[in-house]
């Protein structure tokens, strides 16, 4: 079978095979091949050039025959089309709009043997607390879980707290840039996927984790527990009232509120030391990815009488037709 795939260095793959998957690019019915020192990674369909931006490290796009993955229960074998699904710990995720939902769940539950409950989301991400509302398709009627990523456990019930594994990747960007000694806040930090794994790397980063959902501050403080990370600060609260306390103490400010996020600007300036990072998150069209994002950074500095330099602009992933999930990085000065 010939597909497209990415040609990359053999000790650079795991990263690029993890980054394929999240995106739903890595075609799973062909094997991977690997010749000499480079390994090609099929592909289930040729990349946008948005989605080209999102994987890191050098690598070649190009085209080659692979051998088909034998032996295992495929999707594809129990399903004449197979329909995007996320996993999240045993619950698997899948659209309201799949032609066939129980028969869909039906095959996911025989594939992926882990997965205890299949549920719909019926409503889009919606509200302050950016929820869903789900049914239950098929397997055990729940909606809470709990999900490991890079050696976090994170206990989420779906309908209560925000979560996306689609993040998982992004941040661990974030986390490489985070050095022993510096004041972390999370100004949207939901159930603590970015506070936790920061707080992880050392107990020498203080993390100031801030959400204004309730619910998702006793996940966040359960998480805390969970995780046995003493250096996180769980605090219930609005991110614009809470930042008056915390002025001048972050070398970096998460802001991953896209939507949204520019109504916080002026608290996550104020929260910044000298240099400070903000990581802004923004969903965006493809004719102005970070332009307008960064215009309204640049005033918010600049009515606190400061100003930015830009560290880094990125898009994270697709979010919609024509629209990207962005982050925008700047350093405070
Ligand atoms: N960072 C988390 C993650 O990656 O899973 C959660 C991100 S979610 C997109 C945004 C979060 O912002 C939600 O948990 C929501 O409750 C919280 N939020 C919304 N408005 C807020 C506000 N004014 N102050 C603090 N948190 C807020």
């Amino acid at each position: 079978m010939r597909r497209s795939c990415i040609k990359v260095l053999k000790k650079g793959g795991e990263p690029i095979r993890r980054i394929l998957l999240e995106m739903d690019l890595l075609d799973n019915s062909a094997r991977i091949a690997s010749k000499e020192e480079f390994l090609y990674l099929p592909l289930t369909r040729d990349p946008v050039e948005a989605e080209l931006k999102v994987i890191t490290g050098e690598f070649e796009l190009t085209e080659q025959e692979f051998e088909e993955q034998k032996g295992q229960l495929k999707l594809e074998d129990l399903l004449d089309e197979v329909p995007h699904f996320e996993i999240i710990g045993d619950i698997a995720l899948i659209e309201d709009d799949v032609p066939e939902p129980e028969k869909t769940a039906e095959a996911i539950m025989k594939v992926k043997k882990n997965v205890k409950t299949v549920l719909a989301a019926i409503s889009p991400v919606e509200g302050e607390f950016r929820t869903r509302r789900f049914r239950t398709v098929a397997g055990e009627n729940k909606t809470s879980t709990v999900h490991r990523e890079y050696g976090s456990r994170y206990l989420i019930d779906l309908e209560r707290a925000y979560f996306t594994p689609r993040l998982a990747t992004e941040r661990s960007r974030i986390l490489g840039q985070i050095r022993e000694g510096q004041t972390v806040v999370d100004m949207f930090a939901g159930v603590g996927p970015y506070s936790i794994m920061i707080a992880r790397k050392s107990q020498d980063i203080r993390v100031i984790a801030i959400d204004k959902n309730p619910d998702a501050v006793e996940f966040l403080r359960h998480n805390v527990e969970l995780n046995s990370v003493a250096n996180v600060e769980a605090i219930e609260g609005d991110a614009n009232v809470e930042a008056e306390r915390f002025a001048g103490v972050a070398d970096h400010v998460i802001m991953n509120l896209p939507h949204n996020a520019n109504e916080f600007l002026d608290a996550a300036v104020k929260l910044c030391a000298r240099n400070a990072v903000i990581h802004y998150y923004d969903i965006t069209p493809e004719d102005d990815l970070f332009e307008s994002s960064l215009k309204l950074i640049e005033k918010a500095a600049d009515r606190a009488g400061r100003s930015v330099e830009v560290v880094d602009t990125r898009v994270v992933r697709s979010y919609a037709p024509h629209q990207f999930n962005v982050c925008i990085e700047v350093r405070v000065l």
